[in-house]
């Protein structure tokens, strides 16, 4: 039997020692595909997770059925509701997700983005200085560096977004610098390359609407809930002419993420940091790969590169193997498109069986 002590954050046991809670973490977007997971990871961390999310894209049902925590609906363009939040709850550091992510929209639609991205982040910071929350974990990405001039890229990389959604979150990171220096906000940006996989379980994963990613559109190929895939440009000076990305297992992204928040909870100073596993893979590789998974032949056109893709993106993450101790735990591609599997045969059934 537990009982409470009296005095939060000291949990005392029944018998034996006293055992330390850890802290409260808001976890913006955390019904969404990398916030859920990184969720998943916080509370299995020990953490305390509350979750806002304005459910554009998120998905309630996992956070009722498999999180199991406190769900906020709403925005974080919703300066009172934060206000009313960081007075209601005792939060100690917040983690970052809730963005619009589809690249191709934001160059047909940039005002979406900006509002969301730019301004939701600012007003959220805003709320969590009032608050005097002042630890933060951004989920950032590789695309600010624009094409690739050295492989693999390092934090060093010259900065040159090429579409709205990837000017966001550079200027995010610019608000973070500016953050740091006049109000002590000690932030961690995280990088990230091509974010893939799901939870070794099956119990999460990746469900965007639409989809725009190419190893859930595979498997949503397989699974017959599209009639075939195309791969987009042959003719790239790549080993086998098709583009190469850097596919990390989104539960590395989650640990990456805890690994982030500790580091800031012990004093860490605001710090970017790329996360990749370093391995490229092509197009064609990945869905060699997901056939091989899948064991179904699925259909696959050929047709043009797709604008503003570059021919490799493959990122160094030593700083974060160095400066936090992270480990990619699920770095070959297999093993990615198993565990996505697994998830999109639960999600969608599978009519091939
Ligand atoms: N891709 C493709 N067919 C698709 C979707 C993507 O050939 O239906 C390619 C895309 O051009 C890129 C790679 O797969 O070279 C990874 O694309 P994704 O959209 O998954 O991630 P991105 O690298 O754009 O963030």
């Amino acid at each position: 039997m537990l009982t409470i002590a009296s005095s939060n954050p000291l949990i005392m046991k029944a018998e034996g020692d006293p055992i330390m809670t850890k802290p409260t973490i808001l976890v913006t977007g955390g019904a969404g595909y990398i916030g859920s997971h990184a969720a998943l990871a916080l509370q299995q961390s020990g953490y305390n997770v509350i979750i806002l999310d304005n459910l554009t894209e998120g998905h309630p049902e996992l956070v009722k059925e498999v999180l199991q925590v406190e769900l906020i609906v709403g925005d974080t363009n919703d300066r009172l509701l934060l206000d009313q939040l960081f007075s209601n709850h005792d939060i100690a550091a917040v983690m970052h997700f809730a963005a619009y992510i589809a690249v191709g929209e934001s160059v047909t639609n940039p005002s979406r983005y900006y509002r969301n991205n730019v301004v939701g982040t600012l007003t959220l910071l805003e709320a969590m200085i009032a608050a005097n929350v002042n630890k933060f974990v951004f989920s950032s990405t590789c695309a600010i560096y624009g094409m690739p001039q050295e492989i693999p890229m390092t934090e060093n990389h010259p900065q040159d977004p090429l579409s709205p959604y990837a000017a966001s979150k550079a200027m995010v990171e610019q608000i973070l610098r500016d953050f740091d220096r006049a109000y002590n906000l000690k932030s961690v940006a995280f990088r990230y390359f091509n974010a893939s996989g799901a939870d070794p379980k099956g119990r999460l994963g990746e469900d965007h609407h639409p989809e725009t990613h190419l190893i859930p559109l595979a498997l949503l190929t397989a699974l017959k809930h599209r009639k075939s895939l195309s791969i987009f440009g042959t003719d790239y000076d790549t080993p086998d002419g098709t583009a190469v990305r850097d596919y990390i297992h989104v539960n590395d992204l989650a640990s990456a993420h805890v690994l982030g928040l500790e580091y800031l909870l012990k004093g860490g100073d605001s710090n970017v940091f790329n996360l990749g596993n370093g391995n490229g893979f092509s197009v064609r590789e990945v869905i060699e790969t997901a056939k091989k998974v899948t064991d179904i032949d699925f259909p696959v056109q050929e047709s043009d590169r797709r604008v503003g893709d570059p021919p490799i993106l493959v990122g160094s993450s030593e700083k974060a193997q160095t400066t936090l101790g992270w480990k990619s735990q699920y770095s070959d591609l297999e093993t990615i498109i198993n565990h996505a599997w697994l998830w999109h045969q639960k999600r969608h059934g599978n009519s091939n069986k």
